[in-house]
């Protein structure tokens, strides 16, 4: 069932809700694929209702270009969902039936998350996202909403929100799912040309190598060596590469071993931009 007006889908949530049902969230932006599916098993799992959100998003977006060509598939995202359930609850809606007449971000005070690799390279983008699943969350009032570590600086932006907005949501992370070569899926491997889908292994290759050698080479070592596949390769351009504590977000320079890291990457594959990360030592 697709619903493109709130005060539609929320008549059957209201009923849900007095039946006992627990509901479940999953925000995306669509061009649906398996990394998204495995949070709607998640949700279908835990709850007895599960509603997907495709919203393009447009005030997360630093780069009007970007926002333009990102992939919209509506139909095709139905369909894929129903190959998992045909009970999923889709809400697909037009800006102003979340946002109202004025579309813009409010300015939200994440701290030292925000200040960090996505946050520090796309301006304003963390402010988008709290905005509009502030929006979501009031809306819909879900009991658990889902998100991909593949954007893990953002599972934990989310995590700050909730406790900011003070709303009782139950924020779920899930692990990263993979194409064959170890890429991280996204929608915007849409874009990638063949040759580009195979050269983008790189950034887990990467992420994979930094893991290997954690435990025996200094962070900074580990960092130039990344940094080296990168300096002459002919097609990708390394935006940022960064090993943190997973909790603060906080780029590391010694290892303590009370800490839990992760290793962040950015890199354009000719104008697309591609992001993931991985855990290190836990
Ligand atoms: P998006 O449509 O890109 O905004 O993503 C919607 C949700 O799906 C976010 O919580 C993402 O972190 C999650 N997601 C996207 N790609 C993957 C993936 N490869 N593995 C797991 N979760 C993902």
């Amino acid at each position: 069932m697709v619903y493109h007006k709130k005060s539609k889908l929320n008549k059957v949530l209201n009923e849900a809700r007095l039946q006992k049902h627990s509901i479940g969230l999953v925000p995306t932006m669509g061009a649906l694929h398996s990394g998204h599916l495995s949070l709607v098993e998640e949700s279908l799992k835990e709850n007895t209702l599960t509603v997907v959100s495709i919203f393009v998003n447009p005030t997360q977006f630093d780069n009007s270009n970007d926002l333009k060509k990102y992939p919209r598939t509506l139909n095709e995202d139905i369909a894929l969902l129903h190959t998992v359930s045909t009970n999923i609850f889709v809400y697909a809606p037009e800006p102003t039936d979340l946002y109202g007449n004025t579309i813009q971000s409010k300015n939200y005070h994440f701290g030292s998350l925000e200040k960090t690799m996505e946050g520090a390279h796309r301006h304003g983008h963390f402010d988008g996202v709290g905005t509009v699943l502030n929006l979501l969350f009031r809306a819909l009032k879900p009991n658990r909403a889902y998100f991909g570590k593949k954007d893990f600086q953002q599972l934990q932006i989310v995590k700050k929100l909730v406790k900011l907005e003070k709303l009782p949501i139950a924020i779920v992370g899930c692990p990263i799912v993979r194409e064959d070569n170890g890429l991280a899926k996204s929608s915007r491997n849409k874009r990638l040309t063949e040759t580009q889908r195979k050269e983008a292994a790189l950034l887990s290759q990467c992420l994979l190598d930094a893991k290997n050698h954690f435990d025996t080479l200094s962070i900074p070592k580990i960092k130039k060596k990344v940094q080296a596949h990168f300096i002459n390769h002919e097609h990708l351009v390394l935006e940022y590469f960064e090993i943190a504590n997973e909790e603060t977000l906080q780029p590391a320079m010694r290892k303590m071993k009370t800490n839990n890291y992760r290793a962040f990457i950015a890199a354009f594959a000719g104008k697309v931009r591609l992001i993931d990360n991985m855990a290190l030592n836990s």
